[in-house]
């Protein structure tokens, strides 16, 4: 990135501060296109599965998105205003709001972009077909795929115990779930590369079933009749954890 550029998205990430340090009763459109996350993947896949937001703070800076539990205790997708949790049994369980995430990042999903897609397609070719929508590469997307797959390979976490492994360990036993010929909705973010460590470049989508039953992190797919929605997202903010100071 040239400097120019770097310190334009400087002081799109300082305005964003800014404005969330507003106080108002009603949120701006400009408040409500923050990414919004909590702690680092990078802390994560080191073994930081421990932290302080709960999933009634981290409510009021969105209604979409996806993360983890305290011990890495499954996946969480959050969609039309409600969070789940996937559990290593791959079902989907409502979260209380005095449930703590050790990382999560979150919208509010306000879209962008439409697009209808009714030829069968894996994720890749999916990914390809976002791709061309996009305006750029340099801005994060929420990014939410609803309708019929006719194939969907997830999979979750067990919770772990202290003290905890490295990501990379616990992700070597996944418990993995397939799904045929399912309705329902993949959440995610495709994120521009200068996010890594803080976060994943590229897509990560969490899936979950039209009845809120199942679902987990996304592996591989097929879809075969789905909307797509985009939601360009120029802001980002990052709390950090402090529970191990
Ligand atoms: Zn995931």
């Amino acid at each position: 990135m040239k400097k120019s550029a770097a310190l334009h998205w400087l002081g799109t990430l300082m305005l964003g501060i800014t404005l969330l340090g507003c106080q108002s009763t009603r949120q701006s459109a400009a408040e409500r296109d923050v990414l919004f996350q909590y702690a680092t993947l990078s802390g994560l896949m080191a073994g930081g599965f421990d932290g302080e937001m709960t999933y009634a703070e981290l409510k009021q800076h969105g209604d979409f998105g996806v993360g983890t539990f305290i011990g890495v205790d499954g996946e969480m997708i959050q969609v039309d205003h409600q969070v789940y949790q996937v559990k290593a049994d791959g079902k989907a369980y409502p979260v209380a709001g005095e449930t703590k995430t050790p990382f999560a990042v979150v919208t509010y999903f306000e879209p962008d972009h439409t697009l209808a897609l009714d030829q069968v397609m894996d994720c890749e070719a999916l990914k390809t077909e976002i791709d061309h929508r996009l305006p750029t590469e340099d801005l994060p997307y929420a990014i939410k795929v609803e309708g019929t797959f006719a194939y969907m390979k997830t999979r979750s976490v067990p919770p772990q115990k202290k003290p905890y492994p490295p990501l990379a360990e616990v992700l070597k036993t996944q418990p993995t779930f397939e799904f045929q010929e399912v309705e329902g909705t993949m959440v995610g973010f495709r994120l521009p590369a200068y996010m890594d460590g803080a976060n994943a470049p590229g897509y990560h989508f969490h899936f979950i079933t039209a009845e809120r039953d199942a679902g987990g992190h996304v592996l591989a797919c097929q879809a075969q009749d789905v909307q797509v929605a985009i939601d360009y997202t120029d802001k980002w903010y990052t709390v950090l954890p402090t529970d191990t100071l």
